[in-house]
């Protein structure tokens, strides 16, 4: 089979779908492979270190996709890059599925494109879960990026001059990326409260040395978070979870959230109200800013200081700031995934499947997966 991997277009994307690593291991396995020059430089892996490992160097987009039957890709391909692709190639990666607008022109293309973002929660999925692998990146970039802000110390210190109090970490949103920023804020000496929706993340956040924040949930609440993503909650909880989450912003020095609902706009948790009543000096980091933010005060891609010295950070793709550890792990995922399709004889796009089945999202001229917009 021919593999390339084309160099990313959006602005600040910084990882490579495939590494030199992969690509020896795919090479290895009987593929030529094609890797568009300067692809993976940000993520410190220069054109020779492919090379090296076996790959051909394309000196653009349109040459290295032209023979590819396979292309990886980190974030969905443009109208030209899809343009540039064999009729009836397979793309793997993370295609934003739920606002793709250009699944049918894949489809009209006979692509069969793979959404890893709508990989299964399971045990078997695991190694491919780009989800996992990324989120707990931004949950750890994320602890940094508040230090950068924030005025003070994280620990406490005893110092000649006097006792410095550690920071309140307060992390809104326990999946992957907000236990990450528990341990790394726990690290880095802080004291950490967290609060979930899911009942199930109690124990985690406690496991980790940190302080679950618990809103009073009837039974049926319970039951309708019990399972791996968080629902819609009522009104009334969200009344209920909104006065306890704005006592303990108050008295937080650093907010990290990261609450999301696939598919749909991030839950809004802190209002400009009790951003407004937060200590100055304090720092929100807001991980849901890409698809509409935590917090009212959020601004996609920009970091702002308010009147009452509270700063919001509203960075997207934290993944992409640790670009090199984040495409050496992205790509491990994909060269697992690929290990279900390909075979010495070529690819076996089996539907029974169901990692594969539920990754598909156009294939045989036809889109599988609604937009939701
Ligand atoms: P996510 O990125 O979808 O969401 C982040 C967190 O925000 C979730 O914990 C969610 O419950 C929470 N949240 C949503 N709405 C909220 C609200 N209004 N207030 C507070 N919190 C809110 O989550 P994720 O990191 O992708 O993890 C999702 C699930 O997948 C978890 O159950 C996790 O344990 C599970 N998981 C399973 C595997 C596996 O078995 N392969 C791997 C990784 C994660």
């Amino acid at each position: 089979m021919h593999i390339a991997i084309p160099a990313e277009r959006l602005a600040g994307e910084h990882r490579v779908a495939a590494t030199p690593d992969t690509v020896k291991k795919l090479v290895a396995g009987g593929h030529a492979v094609t890797v568009e020059s300067g692809a993976g430089l940000a993520a410190a892996q220069p054109d020779a270190a492919y090379q090296e490992a076996g790959a051909v160097i394309a000196a653009d987009r349109a040459a290295a996709l032209a023979q590819a039957d396979i292309v990886l890709t980190v974030r969905p391909l443009d109208e030209d890059g899809i343009a540039a692709l064999k009729d009836g190639a397979t793309l793997i990666g993370q295609l934003n599925p739920y606002h793709n607008h250009n699944l049918p022109a894949l489809a009209a293309k006979r692509v069969s494109a793979f959404a890893l973002e709508l990989l299964p929660r399971s045990t078997r999925a695991q190694s491919m879960d780009v989800l996992s692998s990324q989120n707990n990146i931004a949950g750890y970039r994320a602890v940094l990026l508040a230090t950068q802000h924030y005025p003070r110390f994280m620990p406490m210190l005893m110092t000649a001059a006097g006792t410095v109090k550690p920071a309140r970490l307060l992390i809104l949103g326990v999946g992957v990326a907000g236990l990450q920023a528990i341990a790394t804020g726990k690290r880095l000496g802080a004291v950490v409260e967290a609060f979930d929706v899911r009942p199930a993340t109690k124990e985690q956040v406690e496991s980790l040395g940190a302080k679950f924040i618990e809103v009073p949930m009837s039974e049926e609440e319970k039951i309708a978070n019990s399972g791996v993503y968080a629902k819609e909650m009522s009104e009334s909880y969200r009344q209920r979870q909104g006065e306890l989450v704005a006592k303990h912003a108050k008295a937080a020095d650093i907010v990290i959230t990261t609450a999301l609902i696939p598919g749909k706009p991030a839950p809004k948790l802190l209002s400009a109200e009790v951003v407004e009543a937060m200590k100055p000096g304090s720092v929100i980091v807001d991980l849901a800013a890409e698809t509409g933010g935590n917090c009212a005060l959020t601004r996609p891609g920009e970091t702002v200081r308010l009147d009452n010295g509270v700063t919001v950070v509203g960075q997207t793709n934290l993944p992409g700031l640790l670009a090199a550890d984040a495409s050496s792990l992205y790509a491990k995922n994909l060269l697992t995934f690929l290990g279900l399709l390909l075979t010495p004889e070529g690819l076996n796009l089996n539907l029974e499947d169901e990692i594969l089945s539920a990754t598909l999202v156009t294939h045989a001229g036809q889109v599988r997966f609604p937009a939701a917009d």
